[in-house]
């Protein structure tokens, strides 16, 4: 436990699991929960949403869940609304909701499109237009959305909608950043590699050939660190661009990917 969110409030949106384990959303509500923030889960899954509770209250943290489709306009305002109702205040609002539809332009869908377009993109618009008018009113705030490296290069599950999603949020974070930093606003955002989480078995295990286990083996093999990133890895720097450690840090993108966006791994050198 420590105290790098004391007196904070956060709201982490998709802070369920898709599946068993942890995902990035939880992993961020708990971390946060741990460095001493009230925490508000949002899912759309509200019983994904209350396991999220249960672990953070089973570690002495605060936290409570709601409900919400954040593609929709009327949740992320009643979210914003029942936030300051039972927490007082928004410090931080995380970004996290995402989906990913694989498939290149010549098989994914119009619905499909629209579907991560809406989900992913659209989402960090409505949230932040329902929060940001409340952390003005407050004095500041600091918004971190997840976004992914393949905003920056493909990987070999190809997914066009997911990319240009991704793509499109740091566009965002950066004209939300510079459009309120006289007002105490920060917004950031993290561009994770390819981390082991139930997302990926969840929307990826098709794409990458059928089978969890040669996925998984596929996935690490091609990081120089040598293996894919967890969803702690996630919520660390998402931790460290909520808090004050980067009172001094704006529309900046954090990646977090054990160097694949430098190059694939090479084999390793002998002598
Ligand atoms: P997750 O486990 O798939 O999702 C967390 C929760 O979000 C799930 O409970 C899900 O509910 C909920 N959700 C989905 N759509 C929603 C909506 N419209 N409104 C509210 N909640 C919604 O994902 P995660 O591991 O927490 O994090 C995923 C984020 O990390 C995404 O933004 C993803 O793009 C990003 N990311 C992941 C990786 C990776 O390799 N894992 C890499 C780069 C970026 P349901 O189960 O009902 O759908």
């Amino acid at each position: 436990m420590g105290n790098r969110l004391e007196g904070k409030t956060a709201i982490v949106t998709g802070g369920g699991s898709i599946g068993p384990g942890i995902g990035n959303g939880k992993a961020a509500a708990a971390l946060f929960a741990r460095e001493g923030a009230r925490v508000m889960v949002v899912d759309l899954n509200l019983e994904a949403a209350e396991e999220t509770r249960r672990l953070i209250e089973g570690e002495g943290g605060s936290c409570f869940t709601s409900r919400a489709d954040v593609s929709v306009a009327a949740d992320c305002e009643r979210i914003a609304g029942e936030c300051v109702r039972e927490l007082g205040r928004i410090d931080i609002l995380h970004n996290n909701v995402g989906i990913e539809i694989p498939g290149g332009i010549l098989e994914i869908t119009e619905d499909d499109w629209d579907r991560t377009l809406d989900v992913n993109l659209k989402s960090i618009f409505l949230m932040c237009r329902a929060v940001v008018p409340r952390m003005v009113e407050q004095g500041g705030g600091s918004i971190v959305n997840i976004s992914s490296i393949n905003g920056i290069r493909t990987l070999p599950a190809l997914s066009g909608a997911y990319g240009a999603s991704k793509l499109g949020m740091v566009a965002l974070t950066r004209e939300i950043a510079v459009e309120f930093a006289a007002k105490g606003i920060r917004c950031n955002a993290v561009l994770p590699g390819m981390m082991r989480t139930p997302f990926v078995e969840a929307s990826l295990t098709d794409a990458w050939g059928g089978d969890v286990a040669d996925m998984m083996r596929q996935r690490d093999a091609m990081v120089p660190i040598g293996r894919q990133g967890e969803s702690w890895d996630t919520a660390h720097a998402a931790l460290f661009l909520a808090s004050d450690d980067a009172a001094y840090v704006t529309g900046t993108t954090l990646v977090v990917d054990g160097g694949l966006t430098c190059g694939v791994r090479t084999a390793p050198q002998g002598g």
